[in-house]
């Protein structure tokens, strides 16, 4: 497993647009930014933040392959597109395209790789028709299996569902 993080303006901008024009769907998230001065400083600090994602991610990645190896956990690619973005909910996941997106501003970095870690669960176990609960409920019983637990304790993250 290897996770490619990338920035994409385009993206920020057309989520942005996504969430303004449907609020109600994100009404019950945990955490959402709403301000759009975020986009103006996720597109100043692009380079920084890529760096910031990569360097935090790496020492984890091997762990993180190996719990997806041992739970059977199966990702369609080796190597995953993570788009990291700075308005809207902690995360997403599309399973058609096969990547996934984290909000990296107004998070710790523990918070930051447990989101990217729920994300590529969620990706690795969606399965057609599946509803909003169900594949949180099922998301969350993997994050709280071990060894996948035992990571999200030592990068400073809990099980959560609401991403
Ligand atoms: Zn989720």
């Amino acid at each position: 497993m290897k996770i490619d993080f990338v920035y994409s303006i385009y993206n920020e901008i057309s989520e942005y647009v996504t969430m303004i024009t449907h609020p109600k769907d994100y009404s019950f998230l945990r955490s959402v930014v709403w301000n759009p001065l975020f986009i103006l400083k996720g597109c100043i600090n692009r380079k920084k933040n890529l760096i910031r994602a990569k360097k935090s991610w790496k020492p984890i990645e091997s762990d993180v392959s190996k719990a997806f190896r041992n739970l059977n956990l199966k990702l369609k690619e080796e190597v995953i597109t993570c788009y990291v973005h700075n308005t809207g909910c902690e995360g997403g996941f599309n399973v058609d395209s096969n990547r996934i997106h984290v909000r990296i501003s107004r998070v710790n970095e523990g918070e930051f790789l447990g989101a990217v870690i729920h994300e590529l669960v969620h990706l690795a176990t969606t399965k057609k028709g599946q509803d909003y609960t169900e594949g949180e409920n099922i998301t969350d019983s993997y994050l709280a299996k071990k060894p996948l637990s035992d990571i999200l304790k030592r990068i400073g993250d809990r099980p959560q569902s609401k991403l």
